[in-house]
């Protein structure tokens, strides 16, 4: 597993965290990109899958901490652990305690979308109930994306898990369209792989800074059209990339990636053949 990653940008701490690697189908998570381009960014396994990480970021300022999605779920029980190849515990906890908090320290919660392996921490089963992880923190998500995970339909339902939602509706509070959540930090929504998905922006001290959700999965996916097959809308993804690497290049934004498989941060850069990312160490 990724050691955590620290990062500090003005008066904000940034943690990557690392919730494991996830294996998922190359030719899924590529798109219409044939297999001969994107196996030179990428190598594949035998089964044709490649590796993927999960990155929660926890964020820090003055006394309050946030954390910026959950992880992956591994609730549904061994045969859902061993087609992801998970294990059972929950990796961000321990890191969590590494860092001395606890999960009640958590004041909010920020959800990029709320698929499974991005939402997948919410609850817990304890006692034979599932419980919130975070009881103190409000989960802060746009309007559109807490509707359509209530009212899934045939594509979206594999990846909207009632149990990460609904123990928890009383926690969410939702938003619509970009808000200041703290000062210098906010939330963006970044249509395309669902319609509500958002990303999160930080600015401060004269830094910037973009956690790019599914947008940009990982840095092999910034050329404008490596985009996902998972992608509930793909042309969406598109203009909502020409419109957010326009704003990231000119604001010299370090950007964050939520399955970067090695290091998460990077920045995109603009050449003759389109963008691409590289990473920032
Ligand atoms: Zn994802």
């Amino acid at each position: 597993m990724r050691p955590i990653l620290y990062h500090k940008l003005g008066s904000f701490e940034l943690w990557f965290l690392s919730d494991g690697e996830i294996w998922l189908d190359g030719g899924a998570m590529f798109g219409v990109v044939p297999r001969v381009l994107w196996t030179k960014l990428v190598v594949p396994d035998e089964q044709n899958r490649v590796r993927l990480g999960m990155n929660p970021l926890l964020l820090r300022m003055g006394e309050r901490y946030a954390l910026v999605e959950t992880g992956i779920d591994r609730k549904p029980g061994e045969k859902f652990r061993r087609i992801y190849g998970l294990g059972e515990t929950h990796p961000i906890l321990g890191q969590l305690a590494l860092l001395g908090l606890e999960p009640s320290d958590i004041s909010l919660v920020i959800h990029t979308h709320l698929h499974f392996d991005h939402a997948g921490l919410n609850t817990l089963w304890v006692d034979g109930k599932l419980r919130p992880t975070f009881p103190k923190a409000r989960h802060l998500v746009q309007k559109q994306e807490l509707e359509d995970a209530l009212h899934p339909h045939e594509r979206s339902r594999a990846s909207y898990l009632p149990e990460n939602i609904e123990p928890i509706l009383e926690q969410f509070e939702t938003v619509e369209g970009e808000q200041e959540v703290w000062p210098g930090l906010r939330v963006v929504p970044v249509p395309g792989h669902t319609l509500g998905m958002q990303a999160v922006e930080i600015h401060s001290e004269g830094q910037r800074f973009a956690y790019t959700a599914d947008l940009i999965p990982t840095m092999a996916h910034a050329p404008l059209p490596y985009i996902m097959a998972y992608d509930l809308y793909p042309m969406t993804t598109l203009e909502t990339r020409k419109r957010m690497y326009e704003r990231w290049l000119e604001g010299h934004y370090l950007l964050g990636f939520t399955h970067e498989p090695g290091h998460p941060l990077g920045r995109l850069v603009r050449s003759e053949k389109g963008y691409r990312a590289e990473p920032v160490y």
